[in-house]
C-alpha cells in the first residue's frame, strides 16, 4: 500500500525544497550554498490522497575532494536501493549538465522506477531546459517548481499509477 520515493540529483537543483513541501515540515536543510544537505533524511509525505515515505539525498558533490565525491555517490546509490521510485531532479534553468548525465546513468542501471523532474520550471527561462530533459531518455519530464508549488498535479499523475503497484 505504501512506497518509498527518493529524491536524487546534483546539489542545488531543489531536492530539499520539494522534500519540505511533501513533508510539510522543515526537516531537511535548505540553503543557497550547493551541497549543504549531506545526508539522507526521511519524512512522511502526502500528495493528494497518496501517503508515502520520502528520502532527501545529498547529490554527487562537484568538489575536487574525490573522497567526498565518492561518499556522495555512495549515499545516492544507498537511497536508490532503499527506494521503490526515484525522482530524478534537474534544474530546468541550467539545463542538463555532465553531472546530471552521471546521475542518469546510475539511475538507468540501478533504479526500479524513475520519474524525471525539471525543477525551477516557473517562467520562460526554464523552457529550453525542459526540452533538453527529454534527451536523458528517462521519459517525459515533469515541469516542476518546488518553490512555487507548481507541477505537483503532474507529479501526482505519474506517481499514482505506480503507487497502485505497492
Ligand atoms: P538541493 O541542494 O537540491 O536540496 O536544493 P535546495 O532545495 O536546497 O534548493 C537550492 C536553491 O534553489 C535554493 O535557493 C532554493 O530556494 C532554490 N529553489 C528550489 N526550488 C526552486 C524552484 O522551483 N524555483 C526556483 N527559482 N528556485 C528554487
Ligand atoms: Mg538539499
Amino acid at each position: 500500500m505504501s512506497f518509498t520515493l527518493a529524491i536524487v540529483g546534483r546539489p542545488n537543483v531543489g531536492k530539499s525544497t520539494l522534500f519540505n513541501r511533501l513533508v510539510g515540515k522543515r526537516l531537511a536543510l535548505v540553503d543557497d550554498q550547493p551541497g549543504v544537505t549531506r545526508d539522507l533524511r526521511e519524512g512522511a509525505a502526502r500528495l493528494g490522497d497518496l501517503r508515502f515515505t520520502v528520502i532527501d539525498t545529498a547529490g554527487l558533490e562537484e568538489a575536487t575532494d574525490e573522497s567526498l565525491q565518492g561518499r556522495m555517490r555512495k549515499l545516492t546509490e544507498r537511497a536508490v536501493d532503499m527506494a521503490d521510485i526515484c525522482l530524478f531532479m534537474i534544474d530546468a534553468r541550467t539545463g542538463v549538465t555532465p553531472t546530471d548525465e552521471i546521475f542518469a546513468e546510475i539511475l538507468r542501471k540501478r533504479a526500479k522506477h524513475v520519474i524525471l523532474a525539471a525543477n525551477k520550471g516557473e517562467g520562460r527561462a526554464a523552457d529550453a531546459g525542459v526540452i533538453e530533459a527529454y534527451g536523458l531518455g528517462l521519459g517525459e519530464p515533469i515541469r516542476l517548481s518546488a518553490e512555487h508549488g507548481e507541477g505537483l498535479n503532474d507529479l501526482y499523475a505519474q506517481l499514482q499509477p505506480l503507487a497502485d503497484a505497492f
